[in-house]
């Protein structure tokens, strides 16, 4: 590490701060299908991403599975175990190869109950985390696939800060909370519309202007919040 955080949460910490406790934290790559918590379990690391994406991902009774919400690199992935003692519901696992600096998550335990500074930022990112996450179930809830499949891939690019990324057919039906037909034909009238270019996986978008206007409301919403997650502060 050349000292750039690269994440937001850590760059909102004071200088000081911020550098002694990026000397405890370790640089580890994460590759595609990694867990980072099951549900109802204690993590066993607390991941700052600096690179790629984490979904957060429910799943029902009968093994259907829907994302309810993504980290890149604004946030602290496990920062909702943090504030107590409930235990999670969700899993989240790397879904673009991903880059984290991470510490035991007892460690970062103590940290947030004993540091001021750390306990600010990490309860404006729950705080903003927790205005997606409702932003995402209305959306999920109101608006059509095509709309969401939109907005979603907006969402990753802006995180991931590229127009061309991967992502299989099963993952985005996943995400969608869609059966595979239902992907493959919003992902078609995206394409036909000269918005997105979609095969075997790879997704490119050849006209993010346009799909910023294909994606629903949701978009603008979720973007204002991911761009001042720590602004309050
Ligand atoms: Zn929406």
């Amino acid at each position: 590490m050349n000292g750039e955080a690269l994440n937001l949460l850590l760059e909102s910490l004071p200088v000081a701060y911020r550098n002694s406790l990026l000397a405890r934290l370790k640089p580890v790559s994460l590759p595609v299908r990694t867990v980072l918590y099951e549900p109802d379990e204690a993590p066993r690391y607390a991941h700052f991403v600096t690179s790629g994406i984490a979904s957060i991902v429910s799943a029902m009774s009968t093994g259907a599975s829907a994302e309810v919400g993504i980290w890149g690199s604004e946030g602290l992935v496990e920062s909702f175990h943090l504030l107590g003692k409930a235990k999670i519901p969700t899993r989240c696992f790397i879904q673009m190869e991903a880059t984290a600096l991470r510490m035991p998550f007892k460690e970062l335990q103590k940290e947030f109950q004993e540091n001021d500074d750390l306990r600010d930022a990490v309860l404006q990112c729950v705080q903003s985390q927790g205005f997606i996450l409702g932003q995402l179930a209305a959306c999920n809830r109101l608006h059509e696939a095509e709309e969401r499949l939109a907005r979603w891939l907006l969402m990753v690019c802006d995180r991931v800060d590229s127009e061309t990324y991967f992502l299989t057919q099963e993952f985005l039906g996943n995400m969608l909370g869609a059966r595979r037909t239902t992907v493959t034909a919003a992902a078609g009238a995206l394409q036909r519309k000269g918005l997105i270019k979609y095969s075997r996986g790879r997704i490119h978008i050849t006209d993010s202007a346009g799909l910023e206007k294909a994606a629903c409301e949701c978009y603008k919403t979720v973007r204002s919040l991911y761009l001042n997650f720590y602004s309050a502060r």
